[in-house]
């Protein structure tokens, strides 16, 4: 076979937050990918970084009262523990902000201007005069033009799911500020996709079989028609805007002071940064490492950002007269227990960290995420007691319990070493040994899921033997003694063959392997040498433990909340009620239609409430003393669905709406409407 020389990557994750599990997904997925390679004596160069560029970052930087800078280091620093804790095992982590960054995108940069592909074209952009910048879409809010609901974010609105420009919004505001933003015109540059040159290119790399068939079928829809900022639609590719104006925490572009690279332009120059980096450390040559006519450079994505990974990157390195990437490997998002709709009792999320932190093993959820991998793009449900009856009864069940029904027997009466194994053992090993190849093409396509479930019916079948032959047995009868070293050389020489092929979902366990058998690092290449009579194996220790149902609710519990005696709110917290008292009080996302004075009443407004029921609902609320009419329509706030119709003397109220108060009016008075946090929708169960 000829040596493989892979270059591999997962998506740059954005340095505003700590690793959640959707990360951990990919990353594993890509690391047993790129650990089955060098067991295959291929040749790989994993590398990650963090992507650190951008406005979130800055204002988030900038509200924590530090520098982008310093912001995104903290995020780096707390990378290491997940990383490690799951045997994420990169050969490199950099920044899309370190020098070899800056340097290669404004390269990247001039090489595309050279080519006639960058333009600049003057447009009229959203300006916070009180912060002095332009703002991004996602900054500015204001009211649906469509629908009017008020609060909306510049893009898109979350009430009624339509899309416009930030210039459609009626009364827009800087999120930023609060300020009224005016529209002030500047220069942007354009990255030309709409050329002829670019179209043609992409719609060949795209469907020549580099990427997943979903994928490539997707993409195609791209290039006949696109929805535009205001939600119409054009024919073909459009340009694309690469630039923000200052103040932006990024990449100067090269002579256009106060211009600075869109953070999707920069962000997976950080590949090859990253990359360079290493070399670098290595003292090895970034430009002999792509003249290399067999390298290979694959990408590990979700499906989030398949658009910037099959167009904008590849136009980017094919146009700037670079090596394009040879796989886009797409996945699917992660879901956990049905995204909680199947377990109400239990917390959201699957926490990384907290994991670990529980002692939890992390190459059960390397192997439980193995078996779910297809190398398609669909989405990944962990489901708490599927994890639970995978690994027990696969892992410990099946495969550990080889080696501990074996080895014991060799160790105590055979002093540690291997026996000749007769014609049935061999048969069964010459089984496992023609499942390696299968199963290493498995691996290569990324079809982790049927890899597993072959590996366990082998397991099956050694399982078998070993039930057939009761070593337990053999081992008190007289003149057995060969027969029973017979056996459990079988099993161990099976079981060596199985932990080989389970090695990239579980290098630990592998390492530990090795140890007891006194064997060099497993690989596929030499996994069909037998140890053979007279090999020594040392002592077994215990390989898994079970997954302990307790572990798991520990890991969805909810974290304890914190009680005071006496609230300052003026009353006693209530007496504790279970989770199924909770779930009989039906809290919904509620959207207010409109809201009216009532004739004869200084305390109470009618509210028109719409909860996703395809009718409205006519609710009474004492809350006028608080809010005008017009302050409350369009808004959203927080229902009792399921209370029962009250009968009062202005009309039925149908419900009641959440509201916030001291215990004692005179002491306090007022009176408060809740109101969810952005994305939350009418008719959205309050959980
Ligand atoms: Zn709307």
């Amino acid at each position: 076979m000829q040596q493989r020389q892979l270059f591999v990557t997962t998506a740059l994750p954005y340095a505003n937050g700590n690793f959640h599990i959707g990360h951990i997904m990919e990353y594993i997925q890509a690391d047993i990918w790129v650990r089955f390679q060098r067991m295959q004596g291929h040749k790989v160069d994993f590398v990650g970084a963090d992507d650190t560029h951008g406005a979130p970052i800055m204002i988030a930087a900038e509200k924590a009262g530090i520098t982008p800078q310093q912001f995104v280091a903290n995020i780096a620093a707390g990378r290491k523990p997940y990383l490690d804790g799951f045997h994420i095992a990169f050969d490199n982590w950099h920044s899309t902000d370190a020098p070899e960054n800056h340097a290669l995108a404004r390269q990247i940069y001039l090489d595309l201007k050279q080519t006639g592909l960058i333009e600049t074209r003057t447009i009229e952009q959203f300006f916070d005069p009180e912060k002095n910048m332009f703002l991004p879409d996602r900054f500015i809010k204001g009211e649906c033009p469509k629908c009017h609901s008020k609060d909306q974010y510049g893009d898109n609105c979350e009430v009624c799911g339509a899309v416009y420009a930030p210039t459609d919004l009626i009364e827009p505001f800087s999120a930023l500020s609060g300020a009224k933003p005016e529209l002030r015109s500047s220069e942007h540059f354009f990255f030309k996709l709409s050329d002829a040159r670019c179209v043609a290119f992409l719609q060949a790399w795209t469907q020549d079989g580099r990427l997943q068939p979903e994928v490539a079928n997707k993409v195609k829809e791209w290039f006949s028609v696109r929805t535009n900022p205001d939600g119409t639609t054009s024919e073909g590719l459009g340009d694309w805007d690469i630039s923000r104006d200052a103040p932006y925490f990024g990449i100067e572009i090269p002579d256009a002071p106060g211009k600075y690279f869109y953070v999707w332009l920069d962000a997976p120059v950080g590949y090859l940064a990253s990359l360079k980096n290493l070399l670098d450390k290595r003292g090895e040559s970034y430009d002999d490492y792509f003249n290399n006519p067999n390298l290979e450079q694959h990408h590990f994505i979700g499906k989030d950002i398949v658009t910037f990974h099959t167009l904008f990157w590849p136009a980017m390195l094919k146009f700037s007269g670079r090596k394009t990437p040879d796989k886009v490997h797409v996945h699917g998002f992660l879901t956990v227990n049905n995204g909680e709709k199947m377990s109400k009792s239990r917390g959201t999320g699957l926490d990384p960290l907290k994991y670990l932190s529980l002692g939890m093993n992390p190459e059960w959820l390397r192997y439980y995420l193995a078996a779910k991998l297809n190398g398609r793009n669909e989405d990944v449900d962990f489901n708490a007691e599927d994890f639970m009856a995978r690994v027990n009864s696969d892992l410990v069940g099946k495969f550990v319990n080889i080696a501990s029904r074996a080895a014991g027997f060799i160790a105590k009466r055979f002093g540690g070493q291997l026996g000749e194994v007769s014609a049935d053992g061999q048969s069964l090993l010459q089984l496992l040994r023609e499942g390696l190849a299968p199963i290493a093409k498995l691996y290569d396509e990324r079809d982790y899921a049927k890899a597993q479930r072959d590996i366990m019916a082998l397991a099956d079948r050694v399982n078998e033997y070993v039930d057939a032959n009761k070593p337990w047995e053999l081992a008190k009868q007289e003149g057995q003694d060969a027969r029973l070293q017979d056996v459990c050389s079988t099993c161990i020489e099976a079981f060596r063959v199985l932990s080989c092929m389970l090695k990239p979902v579980l290098p630990s366990l592998a390492a530990q392997v090795e140890g007891f058998l006194n064997i060099a690092p497993m690989s596929f290449v030499n996994a069909a040498q037998a140890l053979g009579a007279g090999h020594g194996i040392g002592e077994y220790k215990h390989l898994m433990q079970r997954v302990d149902i307790k572990m798991l609710d520990s890991l969805f519990e909810a974290p304890e909340p914190v009680v005071q005696a006496l609230t300052p709110g003026g009353e006693d917290i209530a007496p504790t009620i279970s989770i199924d008292d909770f779930a009989k009080i039906d809290l919904r996302i509620a959207q207010i239609v409109k809201c009216e004075a009532v004739e004869g009443s200084t305390k109470l407004l009618r509210l028109t409430l719409d909860v996703g029921e395809g009718r409205m609902r006519n609710v009474f609320s004492g809350i006028a003393s608080m809010y005008q009419p017009a302050d409350l329509e369009g808004k959203l706030t927080v229902m009792v669905a399921n209370l029962a119709p009250r009968k009062m003397k202005f009309g039925v109220s149908e419900g009641m709406v959440l509201a916030a108060s001291h215990a004692d009016e005179k002491a306090e008075p007022g009176i408060y409407v809740l109101q969810p946090w952005p994305g939350a929708k009418p008719g959205m169960r309050i959980h």
